[in-house]
């Protein structure tokens, strides 16, 4: 019964794991971003959607990107495509679904702070 042997399963679990490690080095992205640029982070957290950031509010520039920061480590882990597809694939998706302007997503929130800046002028 080659169905039931776990190696059947294994393109399953690595594809999982593959995208908890895309996942998790996203989050790092956002916090060496944050950290680099002087906002402290609060803490990391998991909920249904996925692991989030808290950190202290910045100024909207250095908000705007914290909020790339995440997804632009995703499109950097791109490269590892030909050392594998599938994590090369779950980042496509991470830098992708995050970007998209969809309330609560990166992609929103630094649209927000690029409207703010543009808002405060260029003495800001
Ligand atoms: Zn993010």
């Amino acid at each position: 019964m080659p169905y039931l042997s776990l190696e059947w399963y294994f393109p399953f679990f690595e594809g999982i794991l593959l995208g908890l490690l895309a996942m998790a080095l996203h989050e790092v992205g956002h916090v060496l971003a944050a950290l680099a640029l002087g906002i402290r982070v609060k803490g990391v957290g998991m909920r249904w959607k996925g692991m989030y950031t808290v950190r202290e509010a910045g100024p909207p520039a250095k908000n705007l990107l914290i909020s790339l920061a995440g997804p632009l480590t995703n499109v950097l882990l791109m490269l590892c495509w030909h050392w594998s597809p599938t994590f090369g694939l779950a980042n496509f998706c991470f830098a992708l679904g995050n970007l998209l302007p969809i309330k609560g997503s990166d992609g929103d929130r630094a649209l927000k702070c690029w409207h703010d800046m543009r808002n405060q002028g260029p003495a800001a």
